[in-house]
């Protein structure tokens, strides 16, 4: 990630010259659902627990605490997202460590040549660099799926609902002898109808997005094969010998005060997180779709409403991201021209499409958020 300035970093900032960073998917606008919940969600862990490396010595993934797993799996079955039987789950440290893990798994080692890693653009601006960053002779970034030409020998990431542009995708070599991750950081009512439990070999999820607790660095994935999981957690094993016990017992609480909000009748209408999260969601898309539509300078997508099987009725998409397209020819380059009103963003050109694109963050704190929609409803 690259640096920003102080002001930037410490996130909340009022006055006109300041610099709000919009370009970090950073979810602190989840903060006041956990005041709210207050100490029921709040840790302590005595100093002589969890000291062991071992979690469940008889588990394929041997450092994934058990009341974690049950939690995940407890939060899958009420919002329906994911289909969890005969799947193995691999703990990791964020999601991001389990998309190093899932390459590799997929990847051979004996193989010749690396295999190419492909995502159909606008691509989520971190699976180039993670395919490049260490140089593997195992796999390498092979860019836009939709242009990639190669044989059958390639990994295709799919993120749906996509980070940067919300869509809801399935594979773009759906029927070819390549293996596919399915990226589901975003599969969560908040964000979008729940059409149905997702059936792919192998999902990854995060809290980061999930709950909003990206600090606590936890995700997790559901893998169909017993050798694809069992290398992933190989890699883990390599790389960190395990994932933080501490931080899977904090996001194991974080998920059963969401799953009881649901489940347990007698607890207050606030308590229900993606109710939360989809009401400030929604008022902040309009919010955003008015002050667009105003300033005749840019376009959104436009998502349809579609049927929530969580919510039991017709519901909107309100991705964690807005996915702004110039439609002012005078403007070149998107993102400077945000960095003239102060706003930080992320050009399209990280996600493999032109400079008319940016990718602004709708997950950040209330304060940024309004003076957002403040500059751009307020500049000639
Ligand atoms: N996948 C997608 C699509 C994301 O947007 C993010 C976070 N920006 C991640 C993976 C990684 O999330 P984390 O490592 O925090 O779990």
């Amino acid at each position: 990630m690259e640096k920003t300035s102080s002001t930037a970093i410490a996130g909340i900032s009022h006055d006109r010259d300041s610099i709000i960073n919009l370009d970090h998917g950073d979810p602190t606008m989840f903060e006041p659902f956990w005041k709210e919940v207050g100490n029921s969600a709040t840790v302590v862990i005595p100093g002589w627990q969890k000291m062991s490396y071992f979690s469940d010595p008889r588990n394929l993934c041997w450092f994934l605490e058990p009341e974690f797993a049950n939690e995940a799996l407890r939060l899958h079955r009420i919002v329906g997202n994911a289909v969890t039987d005969d799947r193995h789950i691999i703990v990791g440290v964020g999601s991001t460590q389990l998309i190093h893990a899932a390459l590799f798994a997929l990847a051979s080692t004996e193989a010749r040549q690396p295999v190419n890693v492909i995502s159909a653009a606008p691509y989520y601006s971190m699976y180039s660099g993670i395919a490049d960053f260490m140089k593997s002779g195992m796999f390498r970034w092979a860019g836009d799926a939709a242009a990639f030409n190669g044989d059958d020998n390639f990994i295709e990431l799919v993120c749906s609902p996509n980070n940067p542009d919300g869509e809801i995708r399935d594979a773009v070599r759906g029927n070819e002898a390549g293996k596919r991750v399915h990226d589901m950081a975003y599969y969560w009512p908040q964000y979008t109808p729940m059409r149905r439990s997702a059936d792919h070999d192998v999902m990854l999820f995060t809290v980061s997005k999930a709950t909003g607790h990206a600090g606590t660095r936890i995700g997790w994935a559901l893998v169909k094969d017993a050798e694809v999981a069992r290398k992933m957690a190989k890699f883990i094993e390599m790389n960190t010998i395990g994932v933080s016990k501490d931080s899977q017992v904090r996001a194991a609480k974080i998920l059963k005060v969401i799953t009881d909000g649901y489940e347990l009748p007698d607890l207050e209408a606030g308590s229900k997180f993606f109710h939360f999260g989809r009401c400030l969601l929604a008022n902040r898309w309009q919010r955003l779709r008015q002050a667009v539509k105003a300033s005749g300078r840019f376009s959104l997508p436009q998502f349809p409403s579609e049927f929530c099987e969580f919510f039991k009725e017709q519901a909107e998409t309100y991705p964690g991201f807005a996915w702004l397209r110039c439609e002012d020819q005078t403007i070149e380059d998107l993102e400077v021209f945000f960095k003239t009103l102060n706003i930080l963003t992320r050009s399209g050109r990280q996600f493999g499409v032109g400079p008319e694109f940016v990718r602004v963050s709708m997950l950040d704190r209330d304060a940024n958020f309004d003076v957002f929609i403040k500059r751009i409803s307020s500049f000639e």
